[in-house]
């Protein structure tokens, strides 16, 4: 009696409790209550007492302790030619667990680290590893393709410095399209490869960082795409060469003033609305004193004014008046910046037109590098790749009983 109710709270049709031990775990014993069914051709299988093998798995634990289900899976020579082991299908072969104990187990990889859901469920990290891989892998599998007409390409650090990796990116469906190994031409190559025509056709923009590797391979594959260099990498590249030349200046100057100049990179860097008053007054006894610095201070204010217009003639405007006001400093460092922006003016004017948001692009490499610390203490590629997928993708979390 106690043992049909059992059998009911386990739910698993076609598996009946026979036995419970009760120890520092429950081990249910089940016992199948029907003749196996052969998983190729449907029919029962009557002889299937003869060739059974024992196996015990994990499943969910109950009243705060871990269970483990005894049961026989039965060998199948079917009259149909079918030769090997039953299906069950509370199980995938080969697992030491319940497909709903992987299930719960998935569900806590996606918020946690491999090492805390090991230690949280005291099993191994590699189990952990292994449910979290295939789940992702599943849910990769289980995407609808997404057919974006704007990509945006970047390269983020595994390790500090090297060894690096290409992110493809749709910004406008905000989802991760790809996640490469390296940052050469042949690399992203490799992505493009796996695509349609159609696919590659329908791409009309690409923004990406002013490397050639990714301009090279784009153009090779997307015939129909304009390339775009986004601000947010241009930026950077100006802040650089105002970094130079703060160095350059901060060298220069008479032993009285050099304390000024100390702990200016951020300040001439940052964003001066962050800044607190007491940088403030900092900066602007800084620029006061150096002229030099006040002009390139004041061209990085206009720059960031020319990508927050409105319109795409706005952005326009700015854009030549900029060239104009840079050209007419003679500061060597601003020079070599207004080089590459005039060198690479078409890419910048296609991103000037582009009206949508790269804000999302943006954040991944800060995100990535979270998600490298999720993933600690594995150093298979393949594991970073679908972790990032399942971070930006799949990061959305049902309730785990809807299943
Ligand atoms: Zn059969």
């Amino acid at each position: 009696m106690e043992l049909t109710i059992l059998s009911q709270i386990l739910d698993f049709p076609g598996y009946n409790v026979k036995e419970v031990i009760i120890d520092n775990v429950f081990t249910f014993t089940l016992e199948k209550n029907n003749f196996p069914i052969c998983p190729k051709c449907g029919q029962l299988y009557f002889d299937a007492t003869k060739d059974k093998r024992d196996f015990t798995v994990e499943d969910l634990s109950v009243f705060g302790k871990r269970c483990y289900l005894k049961f026989y899976k039965y060998r199948i020579t079917c009259s149909c030619g079918f030769n090997g082991t039953e299906n069950i299908h509370w199980l995938t072969p080969y697992a030491k667990h319940t497909n709903r104990y992987a299930h719960w187990i998935y569900a806590f990889c996606k918020r946690m680290t491999c090492l805390d859901v090991s230690k949280v469920f005291n099993i191994s990290k590699f189990t952990v590893y292994n449910i979290d891989k295939t789940g992702i892998q599943k849910e990769l599998d289980e995407q609808p393709e997404i057919k974006p007409s704007k990509l945006s390409i970047d390269e983020v650090s595994r390790k500090k410095g090297h060894n690096y990796a290409t992110i493809v990116t749709a910004p406008n469906d905000k989802k991760i399209l790809g996640v490469i190994k390296g940052r050469k031409s042949e690399d992203l190559d490799s992505f493009y490869e796996q695509k349609e025509k159609e696919w590659l056709n329908n791409i009309k923009i690409v923004t990406m960082d002013a490397w050639r590797a990714f301009k090279t391979s784009t153009n090779k594959y997307c015939k129909n795409a304009q390339i775009a260099y986004d601000h947010f990498h241009i930026a950077q590249y100006f802040g650089k060469a105002i970094d130079n030349l703060r160095i350059r200046e901060t060298a220069n100057a008479d032993g009285t003033d050099k304390k000024l100049y100390k702990g200016s990179k951020w300040l001439l860097l940052k964003d001066s609305n962050k800044l607190k008053k007491k940088q403030k007054n900092h900066l602007d006894e800084l620029l006061d004193l150096n002229e030099n610095l006040a002009k390139a201070y004041i061209l990085r204010d206009e720059f960031r004014q020319i990508f927050k217009a409105v319109t795409i003639l706005e952005r326009l405007v700015l854009f030549n008046r900029w060239k104009k006001m840079a050209s007419s400093t003679d500061i060597p460092e601003i020079q070599d910046f207004l080089k590459k922006i005039n060198a690479w003016s078409d890419h910048i004017i296609n991103a000037l037109k582009d009206n949508s948001s790269n804000g999302y692009a943006e954040g991944i490499n800060s995100k990535i590098r979270v998600i490298q610390r999720m993933a600690y203490g594995y150093k298979d590629f393949e594991y970073l790749r679908l972790k990032i997928f399942q971070q930006f993708n799949f990061r959305e979390l049902n309730s785990i009983f809807n299943e």
